[in-house]
């Protein structure tokens, strides 16, 4: 058996035991559901060479092992007993002239939006400055440019992977193609450990910030109107609806959003909502924000590391019928509520929607929207709630977003890819090294 010490010695970066000064800090995900699985070893890697150590380590001594980004899996992907893979000390950024970033793998996406203003680009990406960009792109990446500009996987170019026999492999569309296209939206941890991640960036746009809240408004008039309007809206405009109900306090509708047009095409884009709605919110628009800038005004609802949250969602093909909808939102307002609960719907459409299905790993191309239904990990709401929107859902479910309470996740994550990802896990990673619950 290789020795833990000599393993630990020819490290660039650092080994940490349940012994080591730091293990409990470095140990737990941010994700404080998963805040009690005590790894054996957090290994935190500074180059691909360590991630290469650790992968043919754990393959000898018959560790599971876990890579970790942002931490911030749903599912505790980046949580085990056996080896975590710290990958925050590879976050290096660059950008070449053609406007392509080379990105470590442990990277941010608050240091990836950083980075790339500097250079006057952005990509298409989520919104919470904690999440690695790796977890995002793997299983897709949405954002509040996506509607423009696609997910964030569809900006892949390129990416080096750590395979579980220790090899490492450069692949893009030409070389290794199968393995870059199961990359791009099948979820993190498939197939191999990535180190390294390309992207075609576009130029930063100016943005103009929108926000705008109903104090009382007849609910189901403005998400009829929001699901018919926003996910057929220009490109440069996405606007997502999130309803937030609170013990003893009427359900508060937020819409919050982005577009790249200026203040007056924005708020002429707006009104349609509003004169289908029926009634007028308080609008706050502010236009000339770089969106590095316009990003980090915006606080995330799924963003608090000190509580444990539940999530469910679903994808949306089509508009939710009146019953559905009607009984979504009465259970939501229900007074018996105990605790904070939100639904939040996403956009979708746009470019997101002109890649086809098969192009890449990631296969929800149709979809209209996307809902999340998010509340304290024992509220047994989320469950209800999931359940009556789902008899209009699509079946689809976000890989980003995964549901240990699904029935069919292999169809409802991979649709018509789970069969080619099925070969690509099988040609890359036959004995399962990668593994976990849902998997491929
Ligand atoms: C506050 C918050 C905001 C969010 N906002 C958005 C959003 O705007 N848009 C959106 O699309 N999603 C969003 N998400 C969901 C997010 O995309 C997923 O939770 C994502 O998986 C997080 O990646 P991570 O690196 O932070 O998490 P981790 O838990 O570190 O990783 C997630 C998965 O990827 C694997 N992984 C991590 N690094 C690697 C690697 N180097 N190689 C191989 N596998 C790896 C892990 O093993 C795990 O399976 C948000 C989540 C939260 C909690």
């Amino acid at each position: 058996m290789p020795h833990l010490t000599e393993f630990g010695n020819s490290l660039d970066g650092e080994l940490f035991t349940p012994d080591s000064p730091g293990y409990d800090a470095i140990r737990r995900p941010v994700n404080v559901a998963y805040g009690d699985v005590r790894p054996r070893l957090v290994v935190l890697c500074r180059s691909a060479s360590d991630v290469v150590d650790a992968v043919t380590y754990a393959a000898a001594t018959g560790n599971r092992i876990a890579p970790r980004g942002g931490g911030h899996c749903f599912a505790g992907r980046s949580s085990t007993e056996g080896i975590v893979l710290d990958m925050s000390g590879l976050d290096g950024i660059s950008v070449s002239d053609g406007g392509v970033a080379t990105i470590g793998a442990g990277a941010c996406l608050g240091q990836v939006y950083a980075a790339l203003h500097a250079s006057g680009r952005t990509l298409p990406a989520g919104c919470g400055p904690t999440v690695g960009i790796t977890g995002l792109t793997l299983g897709g990446g949405i954002g509040l440019l996506g509607r423009k500009h696609g997910l964030t996987c569809d900006r892949l170019v390129g990416a080096q992977v750590v395979l579980a026999d220790g090899s490492v492999v450069d692949c893009n569309n030409d070389h290794e193609p199968d393995l870059f296209w199961g990359l791009r939206g099948a979820g993190g941890g498939q197939f191999g450990v990535v180190t390294l991640l390309r992207f075609d960036t576009v130029p930063e746009p100016i943005t103009t910030r929108i926000e705008a809240h109903w104090p009382d408004i007849a609910l189901e008039q403005l998400v009829s109107a929001w699901q018919a309007w926003a996910p057929d809206a220009p490109d440069e405009l996405i606007a997502n609806l999130t309803l937030v109900s609170e013990p003893g306090a009427p359900v508060q509708a937020t819409l919050f959003g982005a577009s790249t047009l200026e203040e007056g095409a924005t708020r002429e884009l707006l009104q349609e909502l509003i004169d289908g709605a029926g009634a007028a919110p308080t609008i706050e628009l502010r236009s000339g924000l770089p969106y590095h800038h316009l990003k980090r005004t915006f606080a995330d609802p799924r963003d608090v590391p000190e509580r444990a949250l539940r999530m469910r969602s679903e994808f949306f093909s089509h508009s939710m019928a009146h019953g559905t909808l009607a009984s979504l939102l009465t259970q939501l307002g229900d007074p018996g509520t105990t605790g904070r609960r939100e639904i939040t719907f996403t956009a979708m459409g746009g470019a997101y929607n002109r890649v086809a299905e098969a192009a890449t790993a990631f296969a929800h191309r149709s979809e209209r929207f996307l809902l999340e239904h998010i509340a304290e990990a024992a509220d047994p709401w989320v469950d209800r709630s999931w359940a009556t929107a789902h008899a209009d859902g699509s079946g689809r479910v976000y890989p980003n977003f995964p549901d240990p309470a699904l029935d069919d996740w292999a169809v409802a994550y991979h649709a018509g890819n789970h069969p080619r990802l099925r070969a690509v896990k099988n040609a890359y990673d036959p004995h399962r090294f990668f593994d976990f619950p849902q998997a491929i």
